[in-house]
């Protein structure tokens, strides 16, 4: 398998421990790097009802910090408006998409095992993996889409990223698409997502890239309007924190292979889709990990 190892980011001596409780650590310093020096923006946009913090601007590190590191879960649950607006008009488009990341994924895995999504909402990626031959299981904060999956016979439940209702080992692959932004408590989930997973199982993190060049403009004018910057996202990486985190956890960040073989639907997909990512035109950050 051809994958580039990625080597790991430096450890500030200061930055806080694994097991600190990174909510209360927020309100004084960078979870990431444990500098104080930060810079505060209020937030000016209202996101559709939804009144946000402002966020705090690490001007060492570049970690983005909300200034409300617990609130935001009653948006996030609203089945209305995070769900339905967002994915259930896209049903067969996210199903569709969700076979394309399986078929990346497989090309990085040995042979297929146990999935877990996590933040699975109405159970694309599951439907996709169980009918790719995977075994699947989903977590999702909203009771909503969690009925609404099991409904469809898939093995979905409500619970958070930090404290995921499976055993030791669990799973040979953990995917976790725009979830870890929604906790200040960066360790715990990943620590969460490593207990379930088998000793060298591949995780998928996925979130938003706050130094994407969609978001090249000044910190104040991100914290005040952009997207991303609400009040259902309490934590906003860089590419080095992100690798910060991980790599401080013990796990190898791993290259998607360059070449995945597919229909042509699929190579186009995935064409346009690295196109994005690789020029950082797209405001995501896709990474892949192996864990010890
Ligand atoms: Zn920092």
């Amino acid at each position: 398998m051809d994958v580039d190892r990625i080597p790991p980011a430096p450890v500030h001596p200061e930055s806080p421990a694994i097991d600190a409780d990174l909510v209360a650590v927020s309100a004084e310093r960078c979870t990431w790097c444990g500098s104080a020096d930060r810079q505060a923006y209020p937030r000016l946009r209202q996101d559709d009802g939804h009144s946000s913090p402002g966020w705090y601007h690490c001007t060492r590190c570049g970690l983005w910090n909300s200034q409300d590191p617990t609130g935001g879960d009653a948006a996030v649950a609203d089945e209305e408006y995070a769900y339905a607006g967002m994915y259930q008009k896209h049903l067969a488009r996210k199903l569709r998409t969700a076979h394309h990341r399986c078929r990346v994924l497989e090309a990085m895995m040995p042979a297929r095992g146990a999935l877990l999504d996590i933040g699975c909402s109405y159970g694309s990626m599951l439907a996709a993996g169980a009918q790719r031959g995977w075994r699947t299981a989903g977590v999702d904060i909203s009771p909503a889409v969690v009925k609404v999956a099991r409904e469809q016979g898939l093995d979905a439940h409500v619970a958070l990223m930090t404290a995921l209702p499976f055993a030791d080992g669990s799973f040979d692959l953990v995917h976790a698409k725009h979830v870890i932004e929604h906790d200040m408590q960066t360790y715990r989930a990943l620590s969460e997502m490593q207990r379930v997973a088998r000793p060298g199982a591949l995780i998928m993190v996925e979130t938003p890239d706050a130094e994407s060049r969609r978001h090249s403009a000044p910190p104040d004018q991100l914290a005040a309007t952009s997207k991303h910057w609400t009040i259902w996202h309490r934590v906003l990486f860089t590419p080095a924190t992100l690798a910060g985190f991980c790599t401080r956890l013990g796990w190898t960040q791993v290259a998607e292979p360059a070449v995945v073989w597919g229909p042509p639907g699929f190579l186009a997909w995935r064409a346009f889709k690295r196109w994005g990512e690789k020029s950082r035109r797209v405001s995501r950050l896709v990474t892949f990990w192996r864990v010890p």
